[in-house]
């Protein structure tokens, strides 16, 4: 039997970035990694967003995986939403983006934007890299069983018949989620989305858009009964898949790569990009049911990645969700085991903050699906979506339910949704719903503190290894940071409840104090934190007629959010 401070269960994304951050921050620490598979093994999940890139870097690995040459990702465009026309979203501005060489650096621009990967190749560069800093990397070990006592894990099981023990354990191990299971941990499957995916890689197709060196915007297509990703994941070979429901499937009586076959050619755009290519052949098939365990920690242990919950992938946030998770899980173990925290306090931040992380995707992937009058042949199923998500289609009311329970713990200094601001969030509603997103910013122009029912309390950031006590109110499972622009935010109500007095208190505070690059950005994170906070109930808003009201709207057509301007050019679609 072999002893080790942490015992990780996987070694996908989430695994390895566990393992990397425990071992740069506590190199003291001995941490095993147990994989089952040899890598590189097969995965699917292959379109990143900008935080994963940024969680790389702090892991120490953004070089090695840049040098691996996988697209840039710029951002994405759609056919998805009441209108058929296509649509961008930009993580820069194409624009605003500059030609660099590549193997870049981890500055400028290129903090801002992400990559499609290769996940065989990815995953195999992750995991070598916390091997190199100093994990104990054993793939081909499968764990079979956990021994336990209560709430307590005593030991892995591997198939070999050896056992490992650990003074902590995290299952990393996806959705076969074994340590969940084996402590019997429920999860729940909070939608009616039940989709399957079938997909298949394709040589030689052509980009429908080149940015800069290597850059492109993935394509999501809707069709009338699902969706088409086309994510070019090397310079030569790109992912296709199919996304629809398990029952349209089952109804149509075909077999996967019929029906595959069938949605390509019903998309003109990107019949046209594999016009030349050539498919592999090996049509692979999963489902993709949104998930959320009940519970991430227990006494001895953690889930960390796809085994706390999993959103459906029209958000590209699987890895966003696990990598950010696995990091919170690192520091969280090194602060329990250095005796700087109480492991209860921080495992049940984790949960609290991880599950309805998971919880806000999936109603935002609802949301999604159940306003996308691009699904023709799908208008029950969608109508089924929104009835047990329990939300009406217009873009307004979706905010206010995705807010409950807050964005305002999602970051502490901005509140954000899926790595996105609150305006993009807002845009996305309104381009897919084609209504009009307003803001009680602005429909309203008296705005007051409500702390009732909440208390004092402290809540954990987590920065450079080391976990820090930041005050905070809570109420409930809501956190209003009295930090970052919430703090900010906090003392302007404090100072002045009027909107337009509010707002020049403000403006001569950011001048006595500058902290974001200028003013207008400053305005648009404040305005977007109020708006968050009247949402979670932390502001109440009244009208009154003797005090001026502010004009903020939230554009239809912005850098970021357009309709697509070079690709329908270039195809004429
Ligand atoms: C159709 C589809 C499309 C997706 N698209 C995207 C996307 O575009 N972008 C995105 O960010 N995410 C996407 N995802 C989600 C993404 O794939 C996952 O969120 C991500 O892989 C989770 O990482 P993980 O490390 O938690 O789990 P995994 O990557 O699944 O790693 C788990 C590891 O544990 C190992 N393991 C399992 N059981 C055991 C055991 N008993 N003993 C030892 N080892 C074990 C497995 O072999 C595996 O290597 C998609 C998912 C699906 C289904």
């Amino acid at each position: 039997m072999e002893s080790f401070d942490v015992a990780i269960i996987g070694g996908g994304p989430a695994g390895s970035c566990c393992g990397a951050l425990l071992k740069k921050y506590a190199p003291e620490m001995s941490v095993v990694i147990l994989e089952r598979e040899k890598f590189p093994r097969d995965h699917i999940g292959e379109s990143l967003l900008p935080i994963v890139p940024q969680v790389i870097h702090e892991m120490g690995a953004w070089d090695k995986i840049e040098a691996a040459d996988f697209p840039l990702k710029i951002g994405a465009t759609y056919r998805w939403g009441k209108k058929k026309d296509l649509w961008d979203f930009e993580f820069i501005p194409i624009q605003h983006f500059h030609e660099t060489d590549r193997p870049g650096k981890f500055d400028g621009q290129r903090v801002h934007t992400a990559w499609q990967v290769y996940r065989p190749i990815f995953d195999e560069i992750l995991l070598d890299h916390a091997a190199e800093l100093g994990c104990d990397v054993r793939e081909e070990t499968k764990v079979l069983k956990i021994e336990s006592t209560g709430d307590r894990v005593d030991a892995l099981v591997l198939e070999s018949g050896e056992k490992i023990t650990a003074k902590c354990y995290v299952d990393a191990s996806g959705v076969s989620s074994i340590l969940r299971k084996a402590m019997g941990v429920e999860a729940q499957y909070p939608t009616a989305l039940r989709n399957i995916a079938i997909w298949d890689y394709w040589d030689n197709a052509d980009w429908a858009i080149k940015v800069g060196v290597g850059g492109t915007r993935i394509l999501v297509m809707s069709i009338d009964w699902g969706w088409l990703w086309f994510i070019p994941i090397a310079p030569t070979k790109t992912s296709l898949g199919l996304v629809c429901p398990l029952e349209y499937y089952r109804k149509s009586g075909q077999r996967p790569e019929e029906l595959y076959a069938k949605a390509v050619k019903q998309d003109p755009l990107i019949s046209e990009l594999i016009r030349n290519a050539k498919p592999e052949g090996e049509i692979r098939t999963t489902n993709d049911w949104s998930y959320i365990a009940d519970r991430l920690a227990g006494e001895n242990w953690y889930l960390a990645g796809d085994s706390c919950g999993f959103a459906d992938p029209i958000l590209s946030a699987g890895l966003t969700l696990a990598m950010f998770g696995a990091r919170q899980v690192a520091y969280s173990i090194i602060a329990e085991m250095r005796g700087t925290h109480d492991g209860q306090w921080l495992k049940s931040f984790y949960t609290e903050k991880q599950r309805r992380q998971i919880g806000q995707h999936i109603k935002f992937a609802d949301f999604w699906y159940s306003s996308n009058g691009a699904f023709t042949d799908l208008v029950d199923y969608c109508r089924d979506i929104a009835k047990q998500s329990g939300h009406d289609m217009s873009s307004n009311a979706a905010f206010g339910w995705m807010a409950t329970g807050g964005f305002t713990n999602d970051d502490p200094v901005i509140p954000m949704l899926g790595g996105f601001a609150i305006q993009a969030v807002k845009i996305q509603l309104a381009r897919i719903s084609q209504t009009r997103a307003t803001w009680k910013v602005a429909e309203y122009n008296v705005f007051k503190l409500n702390l009732e029912g909440a208390v004092e309390d402290t809540f954990p950031i987590f920065s450079e290894g080391r976990v820090f006590n930041t005050p905070c109110y809570r109420r409930g499972e809501s956190i209003l940071p009295k930090y970052g622009m919430f703090g900010m935010v906090i003392e302007m109500l404090q100072a002045e409840s009027r909107i337009v007095p509010a707002l020049e208190w403000l403006e001569r505070r950011y001048y006595e104090d500058p902290k974001y690059p200028n003013f207008e950005m400053t305005m648009d994170y404040a305005l977007a934190t109020l708006e968050s906070m009247i949402d979670d109930g932390w502001v109440t808003c009244e009208k009154n007629k003797k005090d001026m009201f502010i004009v903020y709207e939230t554009p239809v057509e912005s850098a970021s959010f357009h309709t697509n301007r070079d690709i329908a050019r270039t195809f004429g679609v």
